[in-house]
């Protein structure tokens, strides 16, 4: 069988990473044809966009897609394109896994942490409020009626949407998840002490959908500030941890930084028979186009494309040919040698043909 995927090379360092990783993919037999579709800042004068509506198109008709960074820009009129592909497509679902490599250096060893950030809600929903505007002076003078509450007239505004339904999905995901990768308990975070109707629904909901596992899969919940140290102090109580999308967000950096660092931390965008496979680092302006920086994250997320489309063995080869080759610590970036400026670091694609040599040796 040959699949027909989406490849999204982005924009910084994207196109380096993507091409090390569509090579490993290629490396392990699956016939893949790559529809390669454009996005990111180096587009945008060409489409007027970064966001070209056939790349989305594309994501759509081939229902999986491989995505090297894309720069947000600061400052301008474009929102971020990343969180555009996840609302656009209802990717509601972030899967972060955090997992030690043996090789990479760290503080912490052994960890297996799996980050499940809802993807659509909270305050990245993009409801804002411009300080100054006249809807946003309208806007406080109406919450100041109903919510009799004062807001400071020069303030900005977020709005912080959480649904029982968009928390009932991302919380059985999760359960899901669990039961299928053989894990023992969700914990569910949020600061529902502080914010009741919000995050404190998220917990209500939660809860509800926790009760179809009772007997399988253990539930629990935790404060965000209170995680954060947890994690920190001993991450080994933890399993697969469940939040909306901003702590998402932050905890899954957290997570990334236990096990090393961005340069190795995958991720994936899943959605109803729709998916996106993105490592969690970003675009690295500073390092586009150097051959520089470490591709492990991106094919790490290519492993998990390769698992989500039932391609197990393939999965575990690469997986496998990863593993080795840090574990070797010879054809390694720079970001996985003992020192930064050490010379005998390799490249991007240097590090891929390594891999791509453990991939068709073992
Ligand atoms: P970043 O992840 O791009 O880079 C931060 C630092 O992490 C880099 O300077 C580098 O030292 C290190 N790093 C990142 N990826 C690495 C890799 N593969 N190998 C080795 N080192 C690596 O974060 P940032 O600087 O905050 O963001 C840059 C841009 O990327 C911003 O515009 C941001 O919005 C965007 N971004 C995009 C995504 C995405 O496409 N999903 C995710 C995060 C950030």
């Amino acid at each position: 069988m040959t699949y027909t995927i989406t490849l999204i090379p982005g924009d910084g360092i994207g196109p380096d990473v993507a091409e090390a990783a569509r090579r490993c993919v290629d490396a392990t037999g699956v016939k893949i044809n790559w529809e390669v579709a454009e996005a990111g800042s180096d587009v945008i004068e060409k489409y007027g966009t970064p966001l070209p509506p056939e790349t989305l198109e594309s994501v759509r008709k081939n229902k999986v897609a491989l995505k090297g960074p894309i720069t947000t820009p600061i400052g301008t009129g474009f929102r971020s394109v990343n969180v555009a592909i996840r609302k656009e497509l209802d990717l509601y679902a972030c899967l972060r896994p955090c997992k030690s490599l043996k090789g990479v250096r760290s503080r912490y060893e052994n960890i297996d942490l799996v980050v499940v950030r809802e993807n659509t809600e909270d305050l990245y929903a993009g409801i804002e409020f411009e300080e100054g505007k006249p809807e946003t002076k309208k806007l406080i003078g109406e919450i100041e009626k109903l919510g009799k509450k004062s807001i400071r007239p020069d303030s900005g505004l977020s709005i912080k949407p959480i649904s029982i339904s968009g928390t009932k999905r991302i919380v059985k995901f999760a359960f899901e998840y669990a039961l299928r990768h053989k894990r023992k308990k969700v914990t569910a975070i949020t600061k529902a002490n502080i914010m009741k109707y919000t995050d404190g629904l998220f917990f209500a909901a939660a809860r509800e959908v926790a009760k179809g596992y009772e007997g399988k899969i253990e539930y629990e919940e935790r404060l965000i500030d209170n995680m954060c140290m947890q994690l920190v102090q001993k991450p080994e109580l933890y399993d697969v941890l469940c939040l909306p999308n901003l702590y998402g967000d932050i905890l899954s950096d957290l997570c990334a930084g236990l096990i090393g660092g961005l340069g190795v931390a995958p991720g994936a965008n899943i959605g109803e028979g729709l998916a996106v496979f993105e490592a969690i680092h970003g675009s690295a302006p500073k390092y586009k186009g150097l051959n520089k920086v470490n591709p492990v994250a991106l094919i790490l997320s290519a492993v998990l494309m390769l698992d989500y489309l039932g391609e197990k063995d393939a999965a575990r080869k690469l997986q496998n040919a990863v593993a080795a080759v840090i574990a070797e610590g010879k054809s390694v970036t720079y970001d996985l040698k003992p020192h930064r400026d050490d010379p005998s670091a390799v490249g991007t694609s240097e590090m891929a043909d390594a891999i791509i040599a453990k991939v068709k040796g073992g």
